[in-house]
């Protein structure tokens, strides 16, 4: 049988090797080729390409495109790219990452809330010192995105005893999460955060969101958790108000450019903890499953699963 989808990607051959396992296993009846191993002869035989971080003009060669199905589930460089195609985009859409994020996020609150980056200092500064304990009903902890990823960890936030506040575009309810939505909404958030968990797609209306004045916003020796994407916050906004000691610490998982560039400041700064992008990996084999589900559905009622809305941005 003619292969009828191929993995656009621009992963390296080791990895690309491991995914096409994966999804080979989970698509049984449907075989998956890699984009490199196609001859020009070949691309007009595939109607779906699974992939992650294609290059757009390889995904031009390909005549007879239905859909592209995303392993990823952050799609702000496939739309920049490739949203005009005009051509339908699914995301990674994954239970399993959901909780992994929603883990990230209460693990690393719980770093801020017990004031973990300043018992590191004290013992580097051979300190004794005891602070005093808030229990965390007491703690109001915002998170900025309601979808997937933002809703999972503001419930688990919530059921872990904080006060959660929630933002989205949209009017949003859960259960006892006080929710505001809209650019009145942020200003709320924001003045009552003293943590904040980032977890917004980059779209245009949400680059540069948190710059110097909303930064401002945030109480006195509030704490930033960034796992969505870099240019939600302006780096150079942040550090200033790191600078200043307005802001407690920055747990930051995503950057500008990635890697961290060895130069930043965000590496040494004390105020600051660097991660390398790990808050929520893609779970290999529960993406494939999920990837295979989607294409099963599709070719048995030629329909798609919910596909990214091009002109928002996510
Ligand atoms: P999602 O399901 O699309 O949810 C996005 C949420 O953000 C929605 O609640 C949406 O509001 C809200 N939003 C979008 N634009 C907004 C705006 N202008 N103002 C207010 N709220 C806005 O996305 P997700 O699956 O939760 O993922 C979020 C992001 O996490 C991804 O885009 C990706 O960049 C990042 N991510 C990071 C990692 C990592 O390892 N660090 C892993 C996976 C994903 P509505 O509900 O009203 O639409």
């Amino acid at each position: 049988m003619r292969p009828h989808i191929a993995l656009v990607s621009e992963m390296t051959d080791t990895d690309e090797a491991l995914w096409l396992q994966v999804l080979g296993d989970a698509l049984r009846q449907e075989p998956v080729v890699s984009f490199r191993r196609l001859t020009a002869e070949s691309y007009a035989d595939i109607d779906i390409a699974i992939v992650a971080g294609p290059n757009p003009d390889n995904l031009a060669k390909l005549p007879n495109l239905k859909w592209v199905h995303s392993l990823w589930a952050g799609v702000e460089r496939l739309v920049a790219e490739y949203g005009n195609a005009g051509i339908p985009i699914v995301r990674l859409v994954d239970p399993r990452m959901s909780k992994t994020m929603a883990e990230s996020a209460l693990a690393w609150t719980y770093y801020l809330f017990r004031q973990m980056p300043t018992y590191a200092t004290f013992q580097r500064e051979r300190r004794w010192e005891q602070l005093p304990y808030r229990p965390a009903e007491d703690v109001t902890v915002g998170v900025l995105g309601l979808g997937e990823l933002g809703l999972t960890a503001a419930k688990l936030l919530r059921s872990a005893g904080f006060d959660v506040l929630g933002w989205s575009r949209s009017p949003k309810t859960a259960h006892d999460i006080e929710t505001h939505h809209g650019m009145d909404g942020l200003e709320t958030v924001l003045t009552r955060s003293e943590i904040l968990v980032c977890l917004l797609p980059l779209t245009p209306e949400t680059r540069g969101l948190l710059n110097a004045e909303r930064l401002a916003l945030l109480p006195r020796d509030a704490g930033i958790i960034n796992f969505a994407r870099g240019p939600l916050i302006v780096a150079d906004d942040l550090l200033k108000a790191l600078d200043a000691g307005n802001l407690y610490h920055a747990v930051l998982d995503v950057f500008d450019v990635e890697p961290l560039p060895r130069d930043s400041r965000f590496w040494s700064h004390p105020r600051v903890s660097v991660l390398p992008h790990i808050s929520a990996p893609t779970p290999r084999e529960s993406a494939a499953e999920t990837v295979a589900r989607n294409i099963r559905q599709y070719r048995r009622k030629h329909t798609l699963p919910v596909t990214v809305d091009v002109a928002r941005g996510y």
